[in-house]
């Protein structure tokens, strides 16, 4: 992209002044060469995004954005109600409330060799992945309902986890709000027999090894040491939220001109939040987030099991739980006045800093762990919310490498068994229901997450706290 076309704020902030429709500025939060690489579309989807009625502030790419539907992937804007905002479901994404959490697991990297292949098996034979996979658990519609209104604290009650799981989740593991009664029967259908399940491509449960600690005061908070071992859970809200977004997109596209809203791309389908339409979308987008909640919550029971027969002396506590999918209510200052807002973030984590009332005491101090995934064959990060993200981007960080090019492309360029081989030799264990899906999530189809990572230090939209290489991964 041709970065003379825009004001250079610092060395990874980028401005576009508005223009045209645009109610506010976009901004793209890049160092240079992530922003010289990324796709034209980034800066185009940015800019429609700021043309939508009651956006506040400005519309926000993270340094991983790439294309997406509407919206880019990456991207962050709030609206407010009280000045016509609204809410998009292409602003959230397809798989409402995909997420990552992590878990600490006592144990050093030298335990996890001892037993590797057959901790890689195990876990295979007891994480439901890959396409329409099915898992243990079958739900009837009362039971759909509750889960749609209990999200992880529904798992834990039916005894997926422990009680002291919840406080380290999300809205302590269930989102207020949730309107089961919003959710079709289509989509309830989708999900009656994938619970507990891993999903497809992109979704894993990784088992990592810090290899470099960067802030020692933050790691020691979070319960992370060098040459530890920790388990990362990528998923979210499998079929349920694919049909949600679907149908609302649809809905919402339909509705738009009769609310007055005059759509710069008809994928932008958005609605007023004080619309029945918003409000409905909103009560299933929220059963959604319970759904992607629960689902990551049973996923760890399960892991737990596995561990427990495998390495029986580790001990599976949860660092933290954050989605990067979502349209969450929030109070921000914005000139300087304190406001709710509808924060919308598609593939962007929400990064509160220390002091935020929402998170759990224990980490309240510190701020908020920024989960970032890499790529099964490189680096992952962890990081931490920031005090001056609040100003910079509502509190929000990239959600991971973010692609460099298409799932298509990349299985064009790689073989599925040639990158197992490969990894396994560099000893990283993949196991996958599908070569072709492996092919698809080829680390080089993915852009440099350090340098994502980096740039969203530097900008201060999260820092560095710890760095994960893979030593296992369970693929969808
Ligand atoms: P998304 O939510 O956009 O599907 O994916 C989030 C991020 O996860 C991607 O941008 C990518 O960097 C990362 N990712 C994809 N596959 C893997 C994997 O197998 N392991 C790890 N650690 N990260 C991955
Ligand atoms: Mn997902
Ligand atoms: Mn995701």
């Amino acid at each position: 992209m041709d970065i003379n076309r825009f004001t250079k704020v610092s060395d990874t902030a980028w401005r576009l002044e508005p223009q045209g429709a645009m109610r506010v500025p976009a901004v793209i939060y890049a160092d240079e060469a992530l922003l010289a690489d990324m796709d034209d579309k980034v800066a185009e989807q940015a800019s429609n995004v700021a043309m939508l009625p009651g956006i506040v502030q400005a519309s926000y790419a993270m340094p991983d954005a790439h294309w997406g539907y509407g919206f880019p992937i990456g991207g962050v804007a709030a609206f407010d109600a009280e000045q016509g905002g609204v809410v998009s479901a292409g602003g959230v994404g397809f798989d409402v409330s995909c997420g990552v959490r992590t878990l600490l697991t006592g144990l050093d990297h030298r335990a996890i060799e001892a037993v590797q292949p057959r901790l890689a098996d195990a876990l295979f034979a007891g994480i439901p992945a890959g396409l329409g996979s099915t898992g243990q658990i079958h739900l009837r519609d009362q039971q759909m309902t509750d889960m749609l209104r209990g999200g992880a604290a529904w798992a834990v009650e039916r005894s997926f986890g422990q009680p002291e799981d919840l406080e380290r989740i999300e809205e302590r593991g269930q989102m207020a709000g949730a309107d089961p009664e919003a959710v079709s029967q289509q989509a309830r259908k989708r999900q009656r027999n994938e619970m507990g399940t891993l999903g497809s491509g992109n979704h894993y449960l990784e088992v990592q090894h810090i290899t470099r600690v960067f802030d020692p005061d933050v790691a020691a908070a979070f319960g992370l040491a060098e040459g530890q071992v920790v388990v990362s859970i990528h998923c979210g809200s499998r079929g349920l939220g694919h049909q949600i977004g679907t149908e609302f997109l649809r809905e919402m596209a339909i509705a738009a001109q009769g609310h007055g809203i005059d759509l710069p791309d008809r994928e932008l389908a958005c609605a007023p939040i004080h619309s029945e339409i918003g409000q409905r979308y909103l009560g299933a987008m929220r059963a959604a987030i319970n759904c992607a909640l629960a689902n990551r919550q049973i996923l760890t029971h399960l892991a737990r099991e596995v561990f427990a027969e495998v390495l029986p002396d580790a001990n599976l506590r949860l660092l933290y739980d954050v989605s990067h999918n979502t349209c969450k209510t929030e109070r921000h200052v914005v000139d300087g006045r304190d406001r709710e807002l509808y924060v919308h973030r598609k593939g962007a984590t929400r990064a509160f800093g220390p002091g935020h009332p929402d998170l759990p005491e224990a980490l309240r101090g510190v701020g908020q762990p920024v989960l970032i995934g890499g790529s099964m064959g490189t680096a992952s990060y962890i990081l931490v919310g920031t005090n001056e993200g609040e100003r910079l981007s509502f509190n929000s960080a990239c959600h991971g490498a973010g692609r460099a090019m298409s799932r298509h492309q990349a299985t064009r360029q790689w073989r599925g068994r040639a990158l197992v081989d490969e990894l396994a030799a560099r000893g990283i264990l993949i196991r996958s229901p599908s070569l072709r899906g492996v092919a698809g999530e080829a680390p080089g189809a993915y852009k440099d997450v350090s340098r994502v990572v980096q740039a969203s230090h530097d900008a201060g939209l999260a820092r560095l706290v710890a760095r994960v290489e893979p030593m296992v991964c369970i693929k969808g």
